[in-house]
């Protein structure tokens, strides 16, 4: 997998290579989905969620320029293999999920592959992870129309935020640089998540 898809599409950070490598995505899936797990493609994992193809998982994490020890916060837990991905690259993983049955799931995945000290939260992960910022890294798994102003607050000085921004047919990944006062944004590649879900009742 990290040869043929993910090496040969131009991935050269060996930080990122590494830990594609040493994460068991069989582990991640369902297990129906078991001898799919490495193939060039995204994964129905259940309640309507995907694990994202491994090139998509490499491109965005290659993109937040990660370095050990980083606070990085992920919106969308999943199956938790980004999370899982992001913590062998030797970051410090928040990651927020709002489907109880997928946190709870991703909560056991991650414990068992020797993940656990990932941090999880079951809530709108829209609105960050207040009490834990600022993040030096954030990114979201999950597809908005904009960035949720929220995560742009929580986001600290010099950080990079990596969120896939469009409707439900085209999204481009967008990188935004925390530059003092200002932002700066590039738009990296086309790709197709599942839609990020905003609460509506207020914050508690
Ligand atoms: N990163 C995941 C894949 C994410 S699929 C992995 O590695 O497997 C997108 C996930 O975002 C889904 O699990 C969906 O339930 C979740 N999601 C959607 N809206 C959300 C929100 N507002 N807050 C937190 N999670 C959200």
């Amino acid at each position: 997998m990290v040869d043929r898809q993910i090496r040969r599409r131009g991935i050269s950070d060996d930080t990122v290579l590494r830990a594609m490598a040493l994460v068991p995505r069989h582990l991640f899936v369902p297990d129906t989905q078991a001898s799919a797990a490495y193939a060039d493609c995204a994964l129905p994992i259940g309640l309507g969620a995907t694990i994202s193809q491994p090139y998509v998982v490499a491109m965005m994490t290659e993109a937040l320029r990660l370095e050990p020890g980083l606070r990085v916060l992920e919106v969308g837990t999943g199956s938790g293999y980004q999370a899982a991905v992001l913590a062998a690259c030797g970051t410090s993983v928040f990651s927020v999920e709002r489907v109880e049955e997928l946190h709870r799931r991703a909560a056991r995945t991650l414990g068992e592959t020797g993940f656990g000290d990932v941090r999880l939260r079951l809530g709108d992960g829209s609105r960050g992870w207040p009490e834990e910022a600022p993040f030096d890294r954030i990114l979201v798994t999950a597809a908005a129309p904009a960035v949720p102003a929220a995560l742009i607050e929580q986001l600290d000085d010099e950080g990079i935020l990596v969120a896939p921004v469009g409707d439900d047919r085209l999204q481009i990944v967008r990188r935004l640089w925390k530059k003092g006062a200002g932002i700066e944004q590039e738009e990296l590649e086309g790709v197709r998540f599942v839609p990020l879900i905003e609460d509506t009742e207020p914050a508690t």
